[in-house]
């Protein structure tokens, strides 16, 4: 009989590792409510449609076949990988005084994938896996108290909610910035959250949206790595289909102190120079710098990339078994990337 388990469970946070995690507690027949701060699903996945409805990624785009929890997820859930583009001329500058340098990227026999639709596609089918009513958006957690039997989880908005057990599936950075713990969590964890590295935090990815590939038929990948310019990394973004075309890449750290107007106009200055005139009329350009509050903690410290991810201390459950950690960044493997998040959730599942 597929009766509903009767545990209240609250998961905080709406990216791919809390719902991940509430779709897999659901195929064990448990019912879990989702709070999530930001008015949309996905966290740091995030694809935008561009004018001609071009699926293109400000967040998470690749994955291998070294990521076999996602890949198998991905298959559960009737999506469709396919390899990212590279065939053609690729360029590399080291120097913005030296001509860039050409090279070729081999056939590789493990490509980076892409996801069929865009990478939201895995965010919007876990969403229909999950009751729309146990989803709640602009629900930011402020506080989590311990009562006898049970947690009290307060939102910023002064709205109470009881649970039987909570996953923070959040970077532990935001856990340790935005939620007041009552009683303290212990010292030893309370002191390791804020220096769980935040990964991509600070990032900047941008996407370019054309009519037409002129790249390829150029003989172009559209892929540059570049030391020289804003643009630092850039790949050709065409549509599974091969009817929408586009660039996705990342721009220098420093970028973040010019206007989205001057970011526009000095990597397609960059670009011109490589790929020709056609490239400086897209028909969109956007960008996204990740450091809003739904990723960030405000006063940030400079950490080594993926620094204190799988903390011995973030796979133990506090508050007497009824708080657990999950969220990429909690990963003892792949702490970080979408294979974290999924890793993340499956480890917690498990515990239910
Ligand atoms: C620009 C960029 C590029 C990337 N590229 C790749 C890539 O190519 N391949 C790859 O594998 N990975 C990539 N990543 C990393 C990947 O996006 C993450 O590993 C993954 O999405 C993390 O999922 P998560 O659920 O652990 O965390 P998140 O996605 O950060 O989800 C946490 C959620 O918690 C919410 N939240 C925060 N505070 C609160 C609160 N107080 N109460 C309630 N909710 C709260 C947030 O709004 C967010 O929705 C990239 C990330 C970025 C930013």
């Amino acid at each position: 009989m597929n009766t509903k388990k009767t545990e209240n469970i609250i998961i905080i946070g709406g990216g791919l590792s809390g719902l991940t995690l509430a779709y897999l507690l659901s195929k064990k027949n448990y019912s879990a409510i989702v709070l999530e701060a930001s008015s949309r699903l996905g966290g740091r996945i995030q694809t935008v449609k561009g004018n001609l409805e071009t699926p293109m990624e400000l967040g998470a785009t690749w994955f291998s076949d070294m990521h076999p929890n996602l890949l198998s997820l991905i298959k559960e859930l009737g999506l469709q990988k396919y390899p990212q583009f590279s065939k053609g001329k690729s360029f590399f500058q080291t120097k913005s005084f030296e001509p860039p340098q050409e090279f070729f990227v081999s056939e590789s026999e493990s490509p980076s994938y892409r996801l069929v639709g865009g990478t939201q596609q895995l965010i919007d089918t876990l969403a229909q896996h999950i009751p729309k009513e146990n989803i709640k958006l602009n629900t930011r957690v402020a506080a989590i108290k311990e009562l006898e039997s049970e947690l009290l989880i307060e939102t910023s908005q002064g709205e109470k909610l009881k649970a039987s057990k909570v996953i923070l599936c959040l970077p532990p950075q935001l856990t340790s910035s935005q939620i007041n713990f009552l009683p303290a969590l212990p010292e030893s964890i309370a002191t390791i959250l804020p220096t769980v590295q935040t990964w991509m935090l600070g990032s900047i990815k941008f996407v370019l949206e054309y009519k037409n590939p002129f790249w390829r038929e150029k003989g172009y990948s559209g892929m540059l790595y570049s030391h020289a310019g804003i643009v630092t990394e850039m790949y050709d973004h065409t549509n599974f289909q091969e009817n929408k075309f586009g660039f996705t890449g990342f721009l220098n750290g420093s970028a973040s102190s010019y206007s989205q107007e001057v970011r526009k106009e000095f990597a397609l200055r960059q670009l011109a120079e490589l790929f020709g005139k056609e490239i400086l009329n897209p028909i969109s350009y956007t960008d996204k710098i990740w450091t809003d509050e739904f990723i960030s903690s405000g006063n940030q410290l400079v950490q080594r990339p993926h620094q204190n991810n799988g903390h011995i201390l973030l796979q133990e459950s506090y508050m007497n078994n009824k708080l657990f950690f999950s969220g990429t960044e909690t990963a003892t493997q792949f702490g970080g990337y979408m294979e974290g998040a999924v890793i993340s959730a499956i480890n917690v599942a498990e515990k239910f």
